[in-house]
């Protein structure tokens, strides 16, 4: 797809299972196993679509990433808890569309939770983390940097230091404080809830728009403003934050991308007569 200056694809960061209760919060199991089927350990299956941004800009190429998935460091055990897809999906996804990491020119992390910033590193030979894009500047919140290091007991399971702390000694590493356009046609925007420093993109030209709303609208079927996730910090600042963009996007034409809709990648929004949300799925 392009929009203005920016060619754009969705490139798999590889399949994982989550539970399906924490990622529908208060919604009854009856409604969303019927969207979302559960299987015998109550997980049900999501992706990880990541963004893949190309442009030349005033004679310089720009090949920027946004998330990389859940990566391919952790141990067996850990894998299989998830069924992570892997390893080695992002490199083969990229490298259908022509890309090498070493082409990354800047990754953009939406927050730092593993299923996220997970693919941002690799084990090296000798089985430490190193940067996987190696000549990619890597922003990210300060906001959610803080909240990486010292996170609290409701979310530190997500957080593991060699997803970001590789980057940190490699130099790579620049923080953002709120939103901020980092090219032309392509901005970041903070949108509080889920973290309080998830950050959100949004890429427009020539008329168009494309929003990668990451965790704050998860998937498709999370497009109802009510269905948090349990996963969810600050439920309220999650929907307040949902209603705000389903504002601005709503029958407008907007592409939005779902980061972990394993079936509807990227879809356009509209209200039926009786105002309730939904989604027509749209190419990317
Ligand atoms: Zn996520």
């Amino acid at each position: 797809m392009r929009i203005g200056d920016w060619d754009i694809q969705i490139v798999s960061g590889g399949t994982f299972r989550l539970d399906g209760g924490a990622m529908f919060g208060t919604v009854p199991k009856v409604i969303w196993n019927k969207l979302m089927p559960a299987d015998e350990e109550n997980r049900i299956c999501m992706t990880t679509n990541c963004l893949l941004l190309r442009s030349e800009l005033s004679g310089r190429k720009h090949v920027v990433l946004v998330d990389t998935g859940n990566g391919d460091k952790e141990d067996e055990a850990f894998r299989g808890r998830f069924q992570i897809e892997g390893p080695g999906v992002l490199e083969a996804s990229l490298a259908k569309h022509g890309v090498q990491p070493e082409d990354v020119t800047l990754l953009v992390l939406t927050h730092l939770h593993f299923d996220h910033a997970g693919g941002a590193t690799r084990l090296d030979a000798s089985g430490a983390a190193v940067p996987r894009f190696p000549k990619a500047r890597v922003m990210v919140q300060k906001q959610e940097l803080e909240d990486a290091r010292r996170p609290n007991l409701r979310v530190k399971a997500s957080y593991f230091p060699w997803n970001w702390e590789p980057l940190e000694t490699a130099g790579l590493l620049d923080t953002l404080d709120g939103s901020a356009e980092l090219l032309p046609g392509l901005s970041v925007r903070l949108a509080p809830g889920h973290m309080p420093g998830l950050q959100i993109i949004l890429v427009k030209g020539g008329g168009r728009k494309l929003v990668y709303p990451a965790d704050l609208i998860p998937t498709s079927r999370h497009i109802q403003p009510a269905w948090v996730m349990g996963y969810d910090l600050d439920v309220v600042t999650c929907v307040s934050e949902r209603l705000k963009l389903l504002d601005e996007i709503t029958g407008s034409g907007t592409v939005v991308v779902f980061e972990h809709d394993p079936d509807i990648p990227a879809g356009t929004v509209s209200r039926d007569e009786k105002g309730k949300y939904f989604v027509t799925p749209v190419e990317v």
